[in-house]
């Protein structure tokens, strides 16, 4: 029997978009004794899986799939506590910042790197629109990477327009799979169009939402580069959510507090205003930035609030 190793680059229903190992561009169906054990998903095979297909009456069948690295999920909209799988084996994810028009929130960065931290997905912050920066701006900016440089995470500052620190990206890309995040308007799709230029993410944001309205669910597509590698698109990212965290979960992804946890008093400790608190105390002297434990506190509220529905 025919067989071929490939990865799922979109799924779009029934068929499956695929890349072959050798760069070929086909369609599969999935097998209809395929399931996933362990994780009740409302997808057996996503965006960026490794599968054996076969050749079965003249379609390309998907068979097995390969264990997943690592892989980001979101609630199932429409069946309780099951989940959908947006994406798998994703190497780094990007997450594109700008400091105004728009302002990315230091709220919102620490949730997705939480987030990411939770997946084991290894982030990368990517200050886009450096030609654009006033002098007050960069100052913002300049807190950030101190900030955020100290904890671990790798700070990049590019230009999408003008291509100023394409080129080391594209360096750092290659041969990877990238999660390419950010809010609307921090320039993904010129990002994109910068690094590969026959990459346009907006064609496919148009055509995802005129899938919706036909009821078909695309979340997540991946785009291999002319360079080698990947790039992954979530149209929608605020839905790459924290799913089923506990509030004491989070302390554990954030890094600079991490470290610290085995030093608080209390093995239950929230770091809120119990003594002898290794966390309180670190902020006390100035290790943990005030406003990443006030994202702290902001996520630990949110998931109380949730709890109370
Ligand atoms: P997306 O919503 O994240 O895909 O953002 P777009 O790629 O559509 O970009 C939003 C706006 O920001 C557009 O008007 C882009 O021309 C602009 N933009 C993107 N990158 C840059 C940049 O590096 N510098 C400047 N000045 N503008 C940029
Ligand atoms: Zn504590």
């Amino acid at each position: 029997m025919k067989k071929l190793q490939a990865k799922v680059v979109k799924s779009t229903g029934a068929w499956y978009d695929l890349i072959s190992e050798d760069g070929m561009l086909l369609k599969a169906r999935l097998k209809g004794n395929l399931r996933l054990e362990g994780l009740s998903s409302t997808n057996p095979v996503a965006v960026g899986d490794n599968v054996t297909l076969t050749l079965e009456n003249g379609d390309w069948m998907i068979g097995e799939i390969a264990d997943r690295e690592n892989y980001i999920i979101r609630k199932s909209p429409s069946r309780k506590g099951q989940y959908h799988i947006l994406a798998a084996n994703i190497d780094q994810a990007f997450l594109l910042i700008t400091i105004s028009k728009p302002r990315t929130s230091t709220g919102f960065i620490d949730r997705f790197l939480v987030t990411a931290e939770a997946y084991q997905i290894p982030s990368i912050l990517v200050f886009n629109k450096q030609d654009a920066l006033t002098e007050k701006d960069k100052i913002v900016q300049d807190n950030l990477i101190e900030t955020y440089t100290e904890i671990g995470y790798e700070c990049l500052l590019v230009s999408s327009k003008t291509g100023e620190g394409i080129k080391e990206i594209i360096e750092n890309m290659k041969g990877k799979t990238t999660l390419l995040a950010g809010h609307s308007g921090v320039g993904k799709s010129t990002f994109a169009n910068a690094i590969d230029n026959n990459l346009d993410l907006r064609t496919a944001e148009v055509s995802k939402k005129y899938e919706k309205g036909r009821h078909t669910t695309t979340f997540a597509e991946m785009f291999p580069l002319k360079f080698g590698g990947n790039i992954i698109d979530i149209p929608g990212i605020k839905e790459f959510g924290l799913v089923d965290f506990e509030e004491e979960d989070i302390s554990h992804f954030f890094p600079e507090m991490a470290s610290l946890l085995p030093e608080c008093k209390f093995n239950n400790c929230m770091h809120i205003n119990e003594p002898d608190c290794a966390v309180l105390a670190a902020l006390e002297e100035g290790k943990i930035t005030e406003f990443r434990y006030q994202n702290y506190l902001n996520m630990v509220n949110d998931i109380n609030e949730e709890k109370e529905y």
